[in-house]
């Protein structure tokens, strides 16, 4: 590595600041040179297979031409006008998309900048339609609590934080200024086993019992990602919107993880057959490119909003609808139809089924489990983060676990091979003590 490398990655070290990082004594961070397709190029050197997708967000690989070009054209028109009074192609072709490719029922559409701020979308949409719906007299609405379940996550804003698992969503120490919400134990069948009614038994006793103080039930759809990469049954998702009808209460799934193609469903809601009344993207709508995010609706709801005595909806974020974003969301949806992601995902779905499950029997692992191009290995023991991410680089690949869990979640267009050397690399760290904490 040259000067140049060093003296940035000393500045780096000591004046920015990381996702989850301390200030003082800093994780390392690697610096990056380029990226193309599945591989990531170190200034350092290496080239490593990504099994990341940088959190979950890229679908086609780094520096896609198509991508590319949808950015170049787009800014040689405008890279963004505001979108109070103003509007653009880009933007409503990307809305109409959505509306278009979500569940039914979704037919409005409020973009913005990021995961986390789509869900306080969401949530302010629910509170804002009972607002309308019931609170002529403020006093009289008495819908404004949000019900959840154990282990989720939705971001890291105020509101997104206050639906977080208290204990895993790292967030416990804001826990006296967040928003109290009601949290039923997580879903315990998995996608794969068996189903048993009495797994929604606690959740249905929530729902009775505080219907009459909640707006809205909000959970991640199939897959509890940051909480775990828990996989559990649709039969639960469907007992969800069933509870929310029973009890009149409003139904928000976040898809920012699970969206575009992730599980297997272009959205997970589709695994159940449901379509909720809000619905938050993210991460992938962009391919991965830049931050956006869209959080759709009912009629129903966008109509009490908008009759209410606000009169309109009370959110309207600078970046709201950036062209360039949208642009390269509407090349990347074109992408996905084009490069046929069902098969994409299966041929990844297959790989790692044959190439990770396996890895159930090694002493380390507690469970290893794939859906879709989602595969999470289940340790018995912490892993050790520093130690293990230098031993993925060593290894030529771009693995970042947290937890008791090493999981990937590639790009679309990884190839079998490519996935071979991901699930070795775990493999080789799953001999290593170093690599381990012991808790
Ligand atoms: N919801 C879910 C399910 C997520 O996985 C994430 C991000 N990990 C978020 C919300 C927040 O998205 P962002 O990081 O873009 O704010």
């Amino acid at each position: 590595m040259n000067k140049k490398y060093t003296d940035l990655l000393d500045f780096d070290k000591n004046h920015v600041w990381h996702p989850y990082t301390s200030m003082s004594s800093p994780l390392p961070s690697y610096l990056v040179d380029s990226a193309e397709g599945v591989h990531i190029k170190l200034a350092s050197g290496e080239t490593l297979i990504d099994g990341m997708s940088s959190w979950w967000s890229v679908l086609h690989g780094y520096n896609h031409p198509k991508l590319n070009a949808a950015l170049v054209e787009q800014s040689t028109k405008m890279s963004h006008v505001m979108f109070g009074g103003l509007t653009h192609q880009s933007a409503i072709d990307l809305c109409e998309k959505l509306i278009r490719l979500t569940p039914q029922g979704l037919d409005k559409v409020f973009l913005s900048d990021s995961g986390s701020v789509s869900v306080e979308v969401a949530m302010k949409m629910a509170l804002q339609y009972w607002q309308s719906k019931e609170g002529q007299n403020k006093s009289n609405n008495s819908k404004t609590k949000l019900l959840t379940v154990r282990n989720g996550y939705h971001g890291d804003t105020f509101a997104a934080m206050s639906v977080c698992d208290p204990v895993t969503g790292m967030h416990q120490i804001f826990e006296q200024v967040l928003m109290k919400s009601y949290f039923a134990p997580a879903p315990t069948i998995e996608f794969n086993q068996a189903w048993q009614p009495k797994d929604t038994e606690a959740l249905a006793a929530l729902f009775e019992q505080h219907h009459n103080e909640l707006a809205a039930f909000i959970i991640e759809p199939i897959v509890q990602g940051t909480g775990g990469m828990r996989f559990y049954h649709p039969q639960y998702l469907k007992a969800c919107r069933k509870l929310c009808d029973q009890y009149d209460v409003l139904m928000i799934v976040d898809e920012i993880a699970t969206g575009f193609g992730r599980t297997g469903k272009l959205f997970a809601c589709e695994w159940a057959e449901i379509s909720p009344d809000i619905m938050c993207l993210g991460k992938t709508l962009t391919g991965g490119y830049i931050t956006l995010a869209a959080t759709l609706c009912t009629e129903e709801i966008a109509t009490t909003i908008s009759n209410g005595e606000a009169g309109c909806f009370m959110h309207g974020p600078t970046f709201m609808g950036n062209a360039l974003a949208c642009a390269v969301a509407n090349a990347s949806i074109e992408l996905l139809f084009e490069n046929n992601w069902q098969q994409q995902v299966s041929v990844i779905e297959q790989a790692l089924q044959g190439l990770l499950t396996p890895l159930a029997r090694h002493e380390r692992v507690k469970d290893a489990r794939v859906l879709g191009t989602i595969g999470a290995v289940e340790c018995l023991n912490s892993v050790n983060v520093a130690t293990i991410q230098k031993r993925f680089v060593e290894l030529g690949v771009w693995i970042r676990p947290f937890g008791k869990l090493i999981y990937i979640i590639p790009p679309l267009i990884i190839n079998t091979e490519q996935l071979v050397s991901l699930v070795n690399a775990i493999a080789t760290v799953l001999d290593e003590d170093a690599c381990f904490l012991i808790d």
